[in-house]
């Protein structure tokens, strides 16, 4: 049985700083008029699988296909179901479904997928996912770049920059593609075995190979900025300058390419400074091949991925995490078993009026009580006792003053309002 990594777990000392995340992406997305979709964790393996592998080579399908996991059923044969690896495929289909002429549309959904990885041990990740469908202007494109910039720079990453290429398109690329592979044979010598084949099927594929002279002879090769038609290059420039315009630090890296064969014109990666270095966070492109392969029909898209897990760490590595200000809180006691319904009738009546209990659960003394409702930080707390209720009144102490005075049965609310008040937490 494979080790599955990066499994998402996390108890509630980390969710408030997740729901944070979510939160404050979920604002920017929406100012923009991006619609929330909650996909299946389920997904139809025959789907993805065509979905992925679209505009891929043989072999490079294959290795694509590896990585997708697939569940096996109880009998052993292969599930006609996976564990959604992505979210572009499921919701170009969706899109298809309802898109008219000239709509477009803005998605974003935001969750866990999962990929099998080195080794082909399974891991989850969290990913959030940008698409706009059904427009191939440029403003688009920039709409989506600098939506991908404002969510960093709204979390508090001030240092994101872009990083920008270009595909070309299916006219302009044809002629790079074949000069890479002349080019490669040629050199075949100064790269690596992985580096020569992943670049021979795909010239824009991602190596992630570290070797200094497979670097240097990529480097040296054919770039396709050289070979963008006139349009390409227009629309390329278009980009350049509205980002400049809009003061998002851009460059051009001509070595950015995507494990994606979908993309088409313009690609981005979005990078923060780490460790003196560049550290990858999201990136997205173009693809307004994709549907056309998939659905059969042409919607033109544009979008990006922001990896959450790795945004989730830098904000914490950088303390971009405020905690949000604690609720007013009532601590209420009893000693007698007989006042448990009264006990629970208060907290009841606290509640409508939205304010927040803790119930004590075991009898305490007062002392204990004290001590567990101050470790919850609460800022008052109620004692029902028989001798006092008989009398109409119950105890109520104000932690936070360290003050206490008993209040009248049928008072209790406007009491702790206005204690509350004094604490200034309305
Ligand atoms: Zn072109
Ligand atoms: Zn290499």
């Amino acid at each position: 049985m494979n080790r599955v990594v990066g499994i998402h777990q996390f108890m509630s000392d980390k969710v408030w700083k997740w729901k944070l995340l979510e939160q404050k992406v979920a604002q920017v997305l929406s100012l923009h008029d991006y619609q929330e979709i909650r996909l299946s964790v389920l997904q139809d393996y025959g789907v993805i699988h065509e979905g992925i592998t679209a505009l891929m080579q043989e072999d490079e399908a294959a290795e694509a296909a590896e990585g997708i996991i697939n569940l096996s059923q109880p009998n052993g044969d292969v599930s006609l179901l996976t564990l959604r690896p992505e979210g572009t495929i499921s919701v170009l289909h969706h899109t298809a479904k309802i898109i008219k002429d000239r709509d477009v549309h803005r998605f974003y959904y935001m969750g866990p997928m999962f990929r099998k990885g080195k080794e082909s041990i399974p891991s989850e990740f969290h990913q959030l996912g940008v698409e706009m469908l059904g427009s191939d202007s440029v403003i688009s494109e920039n709409e989506v770049i600098s939506l991908g910039v404002k969510i960093c720079q709204q979390l508090g990453l001030k240092d994101v920059k872009l990083q920008l290429n270009s595909f070309g398109c299916q006219d302009c690329r044809v002629q790079f593609f074949e000069d890479m592979r002349t080019y490669l044979k040629e050199h075949e010598t100064e790269l690596c075995a992985a580096c020569f084949k992943k670049l021979y099927t795909n010239p824009f594929a991602d190596t992630g190979c570290k070797d200094v002279q497979c670097a240097k002879a990529i480097g040296e090769g054919p770039k396709i900025m050289d070979y963008l038609c006139p349009n390409c290059r227009k629309n390329f420039s278009k980009v350049k300058k509205i980002q400049a315009n809009l003061a998002h630090q851009y460059t051009v890296n001509p070595k950015l390419f995507k494990n994606f064969a979908y993309y088409n014109e313009t690609v981005f990666d979005f990078v923060i400074q780490k460790n003196g270095g560049e550290q990858v966070i999201g990136g997205g492109g173009r693809y307004d091949y994709l549907s056309r392969m998939i659905t059969g029909k042409n919607i033109p898209a544009v979008g990006f991925y922001l990896n959450m897990d790795s945004i989730f760490e830098v904000m914490d590595r950088r303390e971009l995490f405020t905690p949000l200000g604690k609720d007013f809180s009532v601590y209420i006691s009893t000693q007698s078993e007989d006042l448990e319904m009264m006990l629970l009738q208060i907290a009841q009546e606290l509640h409508e009026n939205n304010i927040k209990t803790l119930l004590s659960t075991e009898k305490h003394s007062i002392t204990e009580d004290v001590a567990l409702a101050s470790k919850a930080k609460c800022e008052l707390m109620l004692v029902i006792r028989d001798e006092n209720v008989r009398e109409g009144k119950i105890l109520m102490r104000n932690l936070s003053k360290e003050h206490q005075d008993y209040i009248k049965l049928d008072g209790i609310i406007d009491a702790i309002l206005l204690a509350r008040k004094s604490l200034n937490k309305d």
